[in-house]
Formats: C-alpha cells, sequence, structure tokens
C-alpha cells in the first residue's frame, strides 16, 4: 500500500533493552502510564491528539490570528465545518469534551435520559454531571468479539423507541457515536443513522452525532454499505449529518490536530442558546479556549481528514496490522475498527483470572517485549461498584492497541506485530498481577501493581 504522503521533518524513535525495560517497568509499579515518553519505542496507548500535522497545516500554524474577537481562523473553521458537515454554526472548545459540556448544561435537564450507542466515557461523565442517564441501545453483535456483523456500532431500533416511548419528553436528546469507539471502533451505517432520525423525528427528539472519528466511519460506509461506492466521503459525511440537529468533536481525533474540539449546530435557536456557556466554560465563541493557530490547523486538517487515499491508507494500516496477529492466532476482536487493534485478553491468558488482570499483564509484555506502549480496556479501568465495593468485570477484557494517524510507518507496525508473536509464543509463563496502590479514581492512570 503506497503511503499517501512523504517525509518532511521526523522524530526520534527511543530503542532501550530489555533488561532497562524490565527494570523500569518495575519501578513505575507495573503501570505503563507512568513511563515517561522517552522510554517508549513504539506508543500505541492512544489516537487522541497523537497525529502528524501535515506541511499545508504547519503554514497554516504561522497564520494564526490571535484577535480576541473575529479572529479569521475561526472564520476558516466555520467554513470548513459548513463545508464538510454542512452545519451553518461553530462553537468552538479546547477539545471534545469542552463539547460535550457545553451540550450538556444546554440540553439536559435533571433525570433526562440520553440513548444511543455505546457513549463514551467523558461523555458519560457529562451527561452524568448535568443530571442525565445515558441509556445504552446498541445492537447485541458489539459484545461479540467474534461477530463479523460489517456495523456492529448500529443501534437496536427497537431498544431505542421503548427507551423513548416511555417518555418522549424525557429525551435530552439522542445521541449515536461514530466510530463507536467505546464497542472498538466500530462503524455505524447510515441506513441505521437514518432510521434513528425517523425515530427522534416521530417523537420530536433532538439528534446529535459524537463525531470525533467520523471521516473513519464514513469511509467504512464507503467501503461496505452498498449503495456509496461512487460517493465520495465528503458527501457520506455531510449525508450523515444532513439528518441530524447537530455534533460534537474531538478535533484530536478525525481533524488530525493535537488539540481542539466543536460543536456544529443546524439551528440558530440552539446556537444562541449556547453561547452565554461558551463565553462561562470555554471562551469567547471566535476562540473557546483555542488559539487562532490551533483554529486554522483544524480549518485545514478537517479537509485532508476526509482525503481518501489517506483513509485507504488508514484503516489499512489497521487492518494490516489486526491481520498479521490474527495469523499468529492471536485472539483480535473483528472487524478491525478505524483507528485500533484490540486483543482479548482473557482468550489470550485463559490461565490468568480476572481478579489478576490479563488485560494489565499483556500490556506490560508488551513494554517489555518491545518498549511497545498499549492500554487496557479491562476490569482495571471498570474500577468497582460504587454499592457493593467489588470489582466489576466487564464483558469484554481487551488490550487496545491504537494507531496514531499519519505518524507510524509499516517497519514500526511490523515490528509490533513480531512482538505480538513472541507474547503470544510464550503466554503461558506469563503472570498476573495485583494492585499495590489503587488509586479511588480512574484506576488505570495512577495505580500501581505487584506480579504474582
Ligand atoms: C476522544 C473522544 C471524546 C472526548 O474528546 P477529548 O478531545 O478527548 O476531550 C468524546 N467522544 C469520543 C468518541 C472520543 O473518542
Amino acid at each position: 500500500m503506497l503511503p499517501p504522503f512523504k517525509i518532511k521533518s521526523v522524530e526520534p524513535v527511543y530503542t532501550t533493552t530489555r533488561d532497562y525495560r524490565i527494570k523500569r517497568i518495575k519501578q513505575v509499579g507495573y503501570n505503563p502510564f507512568l513511563l515517561p515518553a522517552t522510554d517508549i519505542t513504539v506508543d500505541l496507548l492512544t489516537d487522541s491528539g497523537t497525529s502528524a500535522m501535515s506541511d499545508r497545516q504547519w503554514a497554516g500554524i504561522m497564520m494564526g490570528d490571535e484577535s480576541y474577537a473575529g479572529s479569521s481562523n475561526f472564520k476558516h473553521l466555520k467554513e470548513s465545518v459548513q463545508d464538510i458537515m454542512g452545519f451553518p454554526y461553530t462553537l468552538p472548545a479546547h477539545q471534545g469534551r469542552g463539547a460535550e459540556k457545553i451540550l450538556d448544561r444546554a440540553l439536559v435537564k435533571r433525570g433526562q435520559i440520553i440513548p444511543g450507542n455505546i457513549h463514551f466515557d467523558t461523555t458519560k461523565a457529562h451527561i452524568e454531571d448535568a443530571g442525565g442517564r445515558a441509556v445504552d441501545c446498541t445492537i447485541d453483535e458489539i459484545y461479540d468479539p467474534q461477530s463479523t456483523h460489517p456495523f456492529k456500532g448500529n443501534v437496536n431500533l427497537d431498544k431505542l423507541e421503548t427507551a423513548i416511548k416511555q417518555d418522549p419528553a424525557n429525551v435530552a436528546y439522542v445521541l449515536i457515536t461514530i466510530t463507536c469507539n467505546s464497542g472498538g471502533g466500530q462503524p455505524v451505517s447510515l441506513a441505521n443513522i437514518k432510521a434513528v432520525a425517523r425515530i427522534t423525528r416521530k417523537y420530536n427528539c433532538l439528534l446529535f452525532i459524537d463525531a470525533a472519528r467520523y471521516a473513519e466511519n464514513a469511509y467504512f460506509i464507503k467501503e461496505r454499505e452498498s449503495g456509496y461506492k461512487k460517493w465520495i466521503v465528503k458527501q457520506i459525511a455531510h449525508e450523515i449529518f444532513s439528518v441530524t440537529d447537530g455534533c460534537t468533536m474531538s478535533a484530536k481525533k478525525d481533524a488530525l490536530v493535537n488539540i481542539g474540539g466543536f460543536i456544529g449546530l443546524k439551528s440558530k435557536e440552539l446556537y444562541k442558546k449556547m453561547v452565554p456557556l461558551c463565553v462561562l466554560l470555554e471562551g469567547f465563541p471566535t476562540y473557546g479556549g483555542m488559539n487562532g493557530r490551533d483554529m486554522e490547523a483544524i480549518a485545514i486538517g478537517l479537509h485532508e481528514g476526509v482525503d481518501e487515499n489517506y483513509l485507504r491508507h488508514r484503516t489499512g494500516q489497521v487492518a494490516d496490522l489486526g491481520e498479521q496477529m490474527k495469523k499468529s492466532g492471536i485472539p483480535v476482536l473483528v472487524p478491525f475498527g478505524g483507528h485500533a487493534v484490540y486483543i482479548d485478553a482473557k482468550k489470550f491468558f485463559p490461565h490468568i483470572k480476572r481478579e489478576h488482570f490479563p488485560g494489565q499483564a499483556l500490556a506490560i509484555e508488551f513494554y517489555i517485549e518491545g518498549g511497545i506502549r498499549v492500554v487496557g480496556i479491562d476490569a482495571v479501568l471498570a474500577g468497582r461498584d460504587p454499592d457493593t465495593g467489588k470489582n466489576i468485570f466487564p464483558e469484554l477484557e481487551l488490550v487496545r492497541l491504537a494507531i496514531p494517524r499519519r505518524v507510524y510507518m509499516k517497519e514500526h507496525l511490523d515490528y509490533v506485530a513480531e512482538c505480538a508473536a513472541k507474547i503470544w509464543n510464550r503466554r503461558k509463563l506469563v503472570r498476573g498481577v495485583q494492585f499495590d496502590f489503587e488509586s479511588p479514581i480512574m484506576r488505570h492512570f495512577q495505580s500501581t501493581f505487584k506480579v504474582i
């Protein structure tokens, strides 16, 4: 696959010895989050804010207009949002969660529900902070790692209608997350989005999109859904947003920048309602917590994000890494998502009990084997039940290898696949872990462990 870019500026890849890594991971309590970046060879912790920007975006950075009000970069951002997503109103925010906070403060009343496909953690947290409740209406296939459904992120329409019908006035809005990040980067079909829109119209509810990976989702629609082969991705994106009332966007994903976000809106009324909240929480509505230069980089990145050569290469990179691991016999989640490969840690280490965190054990092994940083989407992350104090064991115990956009070459990912195969071959010797220090909230960030 021919990469659709070449290199103008480089950054070093740090290599270390196995002995060094064994010593270092022990020193930080077996938590890869606590390692400095210079100890990492290939960093697959997240695809958020880790993109490489283009020469055009860097040129845009130099055109930063840092006026407090009326920055020309905001005008460009607004034009890109209108052009690609079709929303006439844009409210800037410092990142996705800033946009979520404004949206939820504006729309959610205490006790209301927000049905959707698995809500992202910060999204759910902001909904709850505003007194609302996220209701998961995703199709069952999302919880089956071997189901090859092409659109595992889809909303179950019966579940959705049942949730709304009870009391439509109690629905703050409906939210579709594309791609469904928490479900493994799985796409939602356009037919499903349109069907959800028919239901929200029927009950007079608002429909929003959590658009962080909308371009990857649009590309999967082109590839997998009948009738869209000849459409360009930008048209598909337009079609998606055309049936909604607006979106929240973490520009750190498909807008190919390191920081930023926004809300896109169709209605002037909603825009007017949210402006004061933007001023209060993020900043004046022509910067919303961003530098002028950041807004310019997003304005350009939004266009680059829907480029089909780029999207073919990106989704191809993820699938290639997944295929290589699958060939080695490693239990991976299929179909491969848009931004990451997920390993089923329960199947990888059947001899490690769940209370000894097989996902964490695998993350540790990736570091020891090759200086590769990955993250468990697992029981460590899930935390404890607030009522019983017992560990929550989610259905799936996954380890995520997220691929930063335009950053790594095939050789880096081949190296990751080789290291994964080496761990797989010695898997029976790997032991589980237990907490040394258990952080009371967001356990995966700060906790430390002991090997059993
Ligand atoms: C990253 C993300 C967010 C939050 O955005 P931030 O920019 O990290 O604040 C919300 N929803 C989804 C689906 C995301 O992936």
